[in-house]
């Protein structure tokens, strides 16, 4: 079915990224919640239909570990995009608590087993594996969003910028694994796992923008310096598995069917996990923690005027 603009009721506002807002909106027809996302493109209107075709093979990206797609829609140089509304967040916002090795290992294999859906099925490589692009449900579920199916959008985007945190494989920041096509190699996105990995684990990105005078200097480390470990705490297979993710070389990086095969991978397989229980509390802790912040931030109750 298609979806369009006066079927929806907005409601709050999810998040904003770089390239436009995330709503969540009410389909009355089905009542159903999703999330919106709108970006703002100027471009001329054959070209907007053009990126909303490509879109349309997001109806077959229908796996457990893929956030769902409802479908795209366009006004005045917007595109809209509406996907299954994911209740606990995007990732960035639950790591705050911590993060338990099963846990990790449970978020970790869900990645790997979407980012090999999306290669193996339908030949596209995610190219934004990043913690703010993988979605999690009070159910327990972990789910990829984002990913570059449509050429058409990523042009258009590409324009725009990049942000201070990058996801980036070190051959990519030096531009080498793009080939004269311009199409990028799938290990630079096991690169942006094994990254996304250590974020989860130390509830923060591992290249902090503080520690380094621009941009220009945490790219440079990132190309040239020794790559990022995973705190102590964690197993002899899980410090294997990321630093196996974080090879610098690509060509020496694991394949998802070796990742799924990996010890780490593996013990989660026959491993009772309690993903509810976490996301529970990584929702409780997020919701005190902003409470507390409001309450240093505002001014005493009865306060001189
Ligand atoms: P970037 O612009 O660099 O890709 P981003 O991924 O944070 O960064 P958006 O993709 O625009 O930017 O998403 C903004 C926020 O909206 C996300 O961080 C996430 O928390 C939230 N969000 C996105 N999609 C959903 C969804 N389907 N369900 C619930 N929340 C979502
Ligand atoms: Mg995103």
């Amino acid at each position: 079915f298609s979806i369009n603009m006066t079927e929806l009721q907005l409601e709050e506002e999810l998040g904003r990224g770089n390239y436009g807002t995330v709503k969540k909106v009410l389909h009355k027809p089905t009542n159903v919640a999703m999330a919106m996302k709108e970006i703002r493109l100027e471009l001329e209107d054959s070209k907007l239909n053009a990126i909303i075709m490509e879109l349309d093979i997001l109806h077959r990206a229908t796996a457990p570990e893929i956030v769902e797609f409802y479908g795209a829609f366009f006004i005045e140089s917007c595109v809209y995009y509406c996907m299954e509304y994911m209740d606990a967040g995007s990732l960035d916002k639950l790591q705050g608590a911590g993060v338990p090795e099963d846990v990790l290992a449970r978020i970790t294999a869900s990645m790997v087993r979407g980012l090999k859906f999306l290669k193996d099925e339908l030949q596209i490589i995610h190219r934004d594996v990043k913690p703010t692009n993988v979605l999690v449900n009070r159910g327990g579920l972990v789910k990829l969003c984002d990913f570059g199916v449509s050429g058409q959008l990523e042009k258009s985007l590409a324009k725009t910028n990049i942000g201070c945190q990058s996801y980036m494989a070190p051959e990519r920041i030096k531009g080498e694994s793009q080939n004269k096509l311009g199409t990028y190699t799938v290990s630079s996105d096991v690169w942006s796992l094994g990254l996304s990995m250590i974020e989860i684990a130390m509830g923060q990105y591992p290249y902090p923008p503080e520690t380094y005078s621009n941009v220009f200097a945490q790219l440079t480390a990132i190309v040239h310096g020794d790559p990022p470990h995973l705190p102590d705490g964690f197993s002899d297979d899980a410090h294997a598995f990321v630093d196996g993710c974080l090879e610098k070389e690509p060509e020496r990086r694991p394949t998802y069917s070796d990742l799924i095969q990996h010890p780490f991978l593996v013990a989660d397989q026959t491993r009772d996990v309690d993903m509810k229980g976490w996301v529970k509390r990584a929702l409780e802790y997020r919701a005190s923690a902003s409470a507390q912040a409001a309450a240093a931030a505002a001014p005493p109750l009865h306060g001189v005027s």
